[in-house]
């Protein structure tokens, strides 16, 4: 396999495990009772690291 072959197939595995991570994530984020921290214009999740903007 030439090296762009090995790039490509290199990319199309991190970009399947990437789209599993992302799921995994909301799925970890759908289930979360979330405890916020608040900071000056976010306020962040201590358990899962959701971030939200405090003004809407
Ligand atoms: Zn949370």
């Amino acid at each position: 396999m030439g090296r762009v072959q090995e790039i490509e197939h290199e990319i199309a595995l991190v970009s399947a495990r990437l789209q599993a991570l992302k799921q995994e994530l909301e799925t970890i984020r759908k289930s979360c009772d979330h405890e916020f921290v608040k900071d000056d214009y976010i306020r962040i999740c201590k358990k899962c690291d959701l971030q939200e903007s405090i003004y809407y």
